[in-house]
């Protein structure tokens, strides 16, 4: 079977991991702010805070920036459940906008007529917009800073797929347009710690907050202290954190993957170039759009089937990985969980995404696959459409 996603481990990464566990520290010693600094260089942003998720990472995020739950939070429903949770754990209301049909990524027209009307009506104004970088390609982050300026939100970028990706000559993770960058280190992302996410800012304050918020709310610091210290061995809780460490073993896995993330992100490029070219002469499948001014990391490679239906949809797909290819569909809508569905959404709320999740199957992408694999993807997908559509 080959496989969606696969990472890529050499034995450079698994001696890193091996060198940590014959050293004095398993978690809490130097190799995670080792890999903060690492990250915090690729990407050229000025801190970097490691947590053992990237939904931990969305999680203290919000919290860093105030979310409370007088609060609303923005975010695509063409996406991993997590990038809406994190806006439900703290307490706050999560609301939708509407995609492009053609990337996968939250519409700018969507969201400005969104804020617009909002405006004109007296109604609530989002807090925080968390756009996600669908399939590896950066959203429109201009048009988005724009808007964060004119309506006065903070954007936390959900990169998880975009480690790598470049926008207009910045890096994602940079956070050019941004307050926030998240990435996920899941092993069928980008890069893999096993588990594990980072967030970078170029703001002190909010690195600090996410510091504390990863370990307990617990600080060394005496400048940070409002009582005296009792000694030498004195710590103070001064917020409501959590245990959202990674650990030394995860975050050597991350700085060793980390040197060859150039490597991957120009494999998976060329890989879709490859897709993309044994596609050209079919007219019913249709690859996601790559915008000129911007790079995908090419965390997923997405095709669209405009001929399908809920019927046909599941039965390409069975047949694909009747006949080897796992196939997967990226993303059911979020507002269509049964959970969210209690909230009070409902089908036809956001259509594009509802009609591209229809359409949509992803298809095999890691660095290892062969050329040869992807003939055979393409030949099965094609037979496929001419069985069922
Ligand atoms: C994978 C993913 C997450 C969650 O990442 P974890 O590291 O598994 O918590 C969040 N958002 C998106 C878009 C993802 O793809």
């Amino acid at each position: 079977m080959i496989p969606y996603g696969k990472q890529s481990i050499s034995d450079e990464d698994i001696q890193a991991v091996v060198d940590v566990l014959k050293s004095d520290w398993l978690t809490q010693g130097p190799k995670v702010p080792e890999f903060e600094q690492a990250v915090a260089e690729y990407v050229n942003v000025k801190h970097a805070v490691a947590v053992n998720s990237a939904t931990s990472a969305l999680h203290i995020a919000c919290l860093a920036l105030g979310v409370t739950k007088a609060d609303e939070v923005w975010t695509s429903p063409n996406s991993f459940v997590a990038s809406a949770n994190c806006a439900l754990y703290c307490g706050a209301s999560i609301d939708f906008v509407d995609i492009d049909l053609s990337t996968g990524n939250m519409c700018m027209n969507a969201l400005e007529t969104k804020l617009t009307t909002r405006q004109k009506t007296h109604q609530p104004l989002p807090k925080v917009v968390i756009p996600v970088h669908f399939a590896g390609q950066p959203c429109d982050l201009e048009t988005l800073h724009k808007l964060s300026v004119q309506y006065g939100f903070k954007v936390i970028e959900d990169a998880s797929h975009a480690i790598g990706g470049t926008y207009s000559d910045s890096s994602v993770g940079s956070c050019t347009y941004s307050d926030i960058t998240v990435f996920s280190f899941h092993p069928v992302k980008i890069m893999t710690s096993a588990e594990g996410g980072i967030a970078t800012t170029n703001c002190e304050k909010l690195a600090r907050k996410m510091q504390l918020l990863r370990s307990h709310g617990v600080t060394n610091l005496e400048s940070e202290m409002t009582e005296s210290s009792h000694g030498p061995w004195y710590y103070q809780q001064i917020e409501l954190g959590f245990n959202y460490r990674l650990t030394d073993l995860q975050a050597a896995l991350g700085i060793s993957q980390l040197s060859r993330v150039t490597e991957f992100v120009t494999k998976r490029n060329q890989m879709a170039e490859n897709y993309i070219e044994l596609l050209k002469q079919s007219d019913s499948i249709i690859p996601l759009t790559v915008k000129n001014d911007r790079l995908s990391a090419f965390h997923l490679f997405v095709v669209r089937l405009p001929n399908l239906n809920q019927d046909t949809h599941a039965k390409v797909v069975t047949y694909l990985r009747e006949h080897g290819v796992f196939a997967h569909v990226h993303y059911i809508p979020i507002h269509l969980q049964p959970y969210y569905q209690q909230l009070g959404f409902k089908k036809g709320d956001y259509p594009n995404a509802e009609r591209y999740y229809q359409q949509a199957i992803t298809l095999p992408l890691y660095p290892e696959l062969t050329m040869i694999q992807q003939t055979h993807v393409i030949s099965v997908l094609n037979n496929a459409i001419k069985e069922y559509c």
